[in-house]
Formats: structure tokens, sequence, C-alpha cells
């Protein structure tokens, strides 16, 4: 019995010291997400206070270089071009901090409307058109005449094809890049497809955390934050979507894209 009521007696201390452990944990997961949601809400708020004067100083380069404070000496419109080219990329930096920030602080939701995915392509595909050519690659579509009408938020999926879409002609020397797209099961498909290096199946599922790219000279000579596609992960998510990679080094990477045709709520981001 006094065997007994020892071991009850232990059993009860270790339940209560096991009870403590678990509130002080519980106590420390609070006291991270408290800190973490504050670490976002400063990136959100510096990104925006960022862009405002960034903002300015792109206008201000665009009315010189339409002469609208007079001639410019052509060595002058050089370095123009380089302020404006170097002035959107940092733009487009700061806009990608400013949507991760927001996703992770709950602060993003989708602007559902109507959209046709034929002229979501298309927009992608003029805008890096002029990119593909200066480096020789074909760029080829494949979407299926009777696409329905979908339902979601245009703008976040021109985002997430327009990185898709940007990376592999980026990435890619020769050869080109296939795009697909269809309807099925109330799904819509998409598939892009590139001639690239290829990403090592360790990097594979990697390349969709924040900030991680693959640690190659090529990933340095492109430049880059490494945002794009974990940001692009969100988006979709938020469609209820998903994304997924096959790739093989030396061969390319293919990148494929599945949301539902119709969302009409918003889904939490993994
Ligand atoms: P970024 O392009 O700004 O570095 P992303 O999140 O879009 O950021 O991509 C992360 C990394 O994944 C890239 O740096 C690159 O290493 C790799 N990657 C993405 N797309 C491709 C591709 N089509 N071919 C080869 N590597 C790719």
């Amino acid at each position: 019995t006094v065997a007994l009521i020892k071991t009850l007696a232990n059993q009860s201390v270790l339940a209560m010291s096991n009870a403590k452990l678990f509130e002080q944990v519980q106590e420390k997961n609070k006291q991270l997400a408290i800190a973490n949601e504050h670490k976002s809400l400063f990136f959100a708020n510096m990104s925006h206070e960022l862009r405002t004067p960034l903002n300015a100083v792109l206008g201000y380069t665009e009315l010189m270089q339409d002469g609208i404070y007079g001639d410019i000496p052509e060595r002058a419109k050089q370095v123009l071009a380089r302020v404006q080219t170097n002035g959107a990329h940092l733009l487009s930096l700061i806009n990608d901090v400013l949507d991760i920030s927001k996703i992770e602080a709950g602060e993003l939701s989708l602007s559902l409307g109507d959209y046709s995915l034929r002229a979501v392509i298309e927009t992608v595909v003029n805008a890096t058109g002029s990119l593909a050519q200066a480096k020789g690659l074909r760029i080829s579509t494949d979407i299926t005449p009777d696409l329905p009408v979908g339902h979601g938020d245009e703008r976040r999926l021109t985002q997430v094809l327009l990185n898709i879409i940007s990376n592999a002609i980026k990435f890619t020397d020769k050869g080109g890049v296939m795009i697909r797209a269809r309807a099925s099961g109330g799904d819509f498909k998409m598939a892009v497809e590139d001639t690239g290096p290829g990403i090592a199946p360790e990097d594979q599922a990697r390349i969709f955390e924040a900030f991680h790219q693959v640690d190659s000279t090529i990933t340095k000579q492109k430049g880059g934050t490494g945002l794009g596609l974990s940001i692009s992960k969100r988006f979709v998510e938020m469609h209820g979507g998903t994304i997924s990679l096959t790739s093989a080094l030396g061969e390319g990477s293919t990148f494929r894209v599945q949301i539902p045709v119709r969302v009409d709520r918003q889904m939490e981001a993994a």
C-alpha cells in the first residue's frame, strides 16, 4: 500500500509539473505569436512608408525623361534610365516585403470578382515578351478555347503567373517556355514548363519558403529576393488551390497551379 501511495503521489507531482510546463510553453507561444505579429506589422508599415517617397522619385524621373523640364543631354538620359530601372526594382522588392508581411499578419484579403484566365495569361505573356525576346526564347501557349469565366482575385492571380513565368524566362538561357491552361473537374489547371537549368530535389520543397533561393551561381547572377514563390504559394492557397513543381537538373522545370474556377470565400494560407 505504501508503495502504491508513493507511486500515486509521484504521479500526481509529475502530472502537476507537466501541467505547469504545458502552461509555460503555452505562455511562451503566445508571446512569440504577439512578437511575430508586431514584426509583420512593423514591416508592413515600414514598406508602406518607403513606397511613398520612392513613387515620387520614380514619378519625377519619368517626367524628366519625358522632357517636361527641358532637353536632357544624352549621358544624363542614360543615367535617368538607370535610376528608373533600379527604382522600379526597389519598388518591386518593397511590394514583395509588404505582401508577405501583410499575409503573415493576416491582413491581406482577396478582392474577388469575375475574370478571364485567358486574358490574365495574355497580359502576363505580353508583359514578359520583350524579356524573352531579348534572350531569344520562345514563349508558347496552349489554352483550351472553352475556358469558363473564373471568379477569384484577378490581380493576385496575375501576380502569381507573372512570377512563375518571369522566373521561367529569367532562369532559362535556351529553348523556351510553354504555358498550358485548361479547366477540369471545377478547377483551372495551369502549367509553366521551361527548358532551364532545373532545380535539385533537395531545393524543390524549400524554394516555396520565404527568402529561400537555390544556392547557385546562376541564382546569384539573376538577383531577386526569394520571396516571389512563397507569396505565390500563399495567394494560390488563399484561393483554395495548390502549387507544385516537377523538375530535373539539366532538363528544366514545370510549375503547376491548380485553383477552383469559382472561389467565393477566401481560404487561410498555410
Ligand atoms: P527570386 O526569383 O526573387 O529569387 P522566387 O521565390 O521567385 O525568388 O524563386 C526562388 C528561387 O527558386 C530562385 O532564386 C531560383 O533559385 C529558383 N527558381 C525559381 N524558378 C525557377 C526556374 N524556373 N528554374 C530554375 N530555378 C528556379
